[in-house]
């Protein structure tokens, strides 16, 4: 079926018609896409005179703060049974950015699966499993908030309904999922939408400091450690790698959200072709992968890690020790020898 297909499409609406509550639940570590896609689909609805909640199942990082309507997200690990009955209740639930009910925690996994609402999936990860009523689902996009912005204008008919709110959270999600456009960022639609978004008066210069230039301490101590003492250069391979222990992050003040994007340094250096970021939690390891060009990263934390997530970009968990983790990494790069080495490089 078509991504935007007349009858999904009408479907949708339909729905929405009939509604009186309307729920937007996203991931666990919400990103910038995910509360942008969330924020800018509640702005959307609420504009069109429904009752919506936005549910996340942790809290968001602080640089987001600032983001219209993120007050009056609901964080479902504080507010736990709101956060539940909200899901029993919807009449229509949109499952932004995630590509199955696990990817919300185990808190929320079941009511997700359990509630009788009519599901809407946006999402732009690939092999998505959830059982839902339309689905709005490619990879060949820069973010679910790319896909989001579409589907407005979609079932509004129109691009008026994109308001300076709705365009702002949009414009996050495109900016944040493509590292400020330096990835995922060769189709002309994308510019087409951004040259909307400007029309609506979206300011891009201040978006890009309230989210880059607003980290906190911790994050800018916690980096210094990161590239100073905790990276790992295997030249053969084209690979790098860091980590940061648990002490690490104590010692350093950590809060959520401080280590977001620490990965892409790993692979910004010449002849680097593929990296991985290790972090220690409470009881398992959490690990980012990211690659340039054709090394299918995806693939890699699927086949080793039981992860997912894109080509270029991926994420899993270990359930072991640190050093475990790195371990098991260095095993099963050596299946990619061939494909890492340093003269297949452009
Ligand atoms: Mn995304």
């Amino acid at each position: 079926m078509r991504l935007f297909s007349k009858i999904k499409i009408e479907k949708i609406n339909a729905a929405l018609q009939k509604a009186k509550k309307v729920a937007i639940i996203s991931h666990y570590n919400p990103d910038g896409d995910a509360v942008g896609s969330s924020l800018a689909m509640y702005h959307y609805l609420k504009n069109e005179g429904l009752e919506v909640k936005v549910i996340l199942p942790n809290p968001f990082p602080d640089f987001l703060g600032w983001m219209p309507g993120s007050g009056e997200i609901i964080i479902a690990e504080k507010k736990l049974s709101a956060a539940k009955k909200i899901l029993q209740e919807a009449d229509v639930l949109f499952v932004m950015d995630m590509n199955a009910p696990h990817r919300s925690g185990a808190n929320l996994e079941q009511s997700i699966i359990a509630s009788s609402a009519f599901k809407v999936l946006i999402d732009h990860h690939i092999l998505p499993n959830i059982d839902c009523d339309a689905q709005i689902s490619t990879p060949n996009t820069t973010s679910t908030c790319e896909l989001t912005y579409q589907t407005i204008v979609k079932l509004a008919g129109t691009k008026e309904k994109v308001t300076h709110s709705v365009g702002t959270c949009i414009y996050v999600g495109m900016i944040t999922d493509t590292g400020s456009l330096s990835y995922m960022c060769n189709r002309p639609q994308t510019y087409q939408i951004l040259n909307e978004l400007m029309k609506k008066g979206v300011d891009g210069e201040r978006i890009h400091r309230e989210i880059y230039d607003n980290y906190s301490e911790s994050r800018i101590k916690l980096l210094g450690l990161c590239l100073g003492q905790r990276l790992v250069i295997m030249r053969k391979m084209s690979t790098s790698y860091m980590y940061l222990t648990k002490e690490d992050l104590k010692n350093n003040n950590y809060v959520v959200g401080d280590t977001e994007g620490f990965v892409n340094y790993g692979l910004s250096m010449r002849g680097i072709q593929f990296t991985a970021l290790f972090i220690e939690r409470e009881n398992r390891i959490r690990i980012s992968f990211r690659s340039k060009g054709d090394f299918d990263v995806s693939r890699f934390a699927r086949t080793h890690f039981d992860g997912g997530g894109h080509k270029n970009a991926s994420a899993a968990y270990f359930y072991g020790t640190l050093e475990g983790a790195i371990e098991a990494f260095k095993i099963a790069l050596e299946q990619y020898k061939a494909e890492l080495l340093p003269e297949k490089l452009v």
